[in-house]
């Protein structure tokens, strides 16, 4: 797998799942475009060490004009995105009685509309320079639903539909559009469920519920497999692949 001369913009991709599709695809010669608070020079760090040109854009992706922002930044200084993964996510538990506005529109906001703004902005190049690779970060929630996260499954029920309508809409040219729906990765997203189910301090054992309740395999999906499907992806193997929900669930799905 070759992606030299590409440039990916990976958002959320300082931390979890967004760091792993990074680091894969630094690894192919893929340029980087990482986003995400927190941990960024760390995250810099581990994928300039793979040799390629990397930048940090600190868009809030919750916010349409600094998505706007970081694409222009991405034209200016990569010449354009070439691989665009759909990553950035938060999550709130709660039902949906007692769900709190704001975090709701927080989630549709940032899990959602985001994938329409980065990808509504970054088509346009993709299509002059003919050839392009969009992958959302779904979830198994963009397929079945878990109570008190309603905000969630709706946010990726709309990535799921959304990730079809462009798969169409680019059909017929050199630019694909698919989405992975993960189960369970043990995340920085994820470990603050388990904090909140091991009210007894035992993480061991909520980490054994928490897979034991969806996940058959009984084991966690990881973000370098995720990365490898998206390496996947963006080779002309994949060329036919559009618009796809593609289940990375350790069987979740299938019961
Ligand atoms: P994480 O919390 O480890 O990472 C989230 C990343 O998004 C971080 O880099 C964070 O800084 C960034 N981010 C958060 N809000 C942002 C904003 N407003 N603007 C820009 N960046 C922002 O989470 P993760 O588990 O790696 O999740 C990544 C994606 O994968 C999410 O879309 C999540 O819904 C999805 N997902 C996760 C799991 C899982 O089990 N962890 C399963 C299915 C899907």
């Amino acid at each position: 797998m070759n992606l030299q001369g590409k440039t990916a913009l990976v958002t959320g991709s300082t931390s979890g799942i967004g760091l792993g599709i990074a680091l894969k695809l630094a690894e192919a010669g893929a340029n980087l475009i990482l986003n995400g608070f927190g941990e960024v020079d760390a995250a810099l760090a581990a994928v300039r060490a793979k040799g390629v040109k990397a930048g940090h854009h600190l868009a809030d992706v919750g916010k349409p004009e600094e998505i706007a922002t970081m694409i222009a930044y991405a034209e200016e200084q990569f010449g354009g995105v070439d691989i665009l993964v759909n990553n950035a996510g938060i999550q709130h538990v709660a039902p949906v009685e007692e769900f709190p506005v704001e975090r709701w529109d927080a989630i549709i906001a940032i899990n959602l509309s985001s994938v329409f703004h980065a990808t509504r902005l970054a088509l346009p190049g993709m299509r002059q320079r003919g050839w392009g690779r969009i992958v959302n970060i779904a979830s198994v929630h963009g397929l079945v639903g878990s109570v008190q996260k309603a905000a969630y499954v709706a946010a990726k029920h709309g990535v799921v539909g959304l990730t079809k309508v462009v798969a169409l809409e680019t059909a017929q040219s050199n630019i694909t559009c698919n989405a992975l729906c993960p189960g369970w990765v043990l995340t920085p997203l994820i470990q603050k469920q388990i904090e909140l189910r091991a009210t007894d301090g035992d993480f061991d054992r909520a980490r054994r519920e928490l897979l034991a309740e969806k996940q058959p395999s009984q084991d966690f999906v990881t973000p370098e497999q995720l990365g490898e499907l998206v390496l996947f992806l963006s080779s002309q193997a994949a060329s036919q692949v559009r618009g796809v929900a593609w289940t990375v669930d350790g069987g979740w799905t299938a019961q």
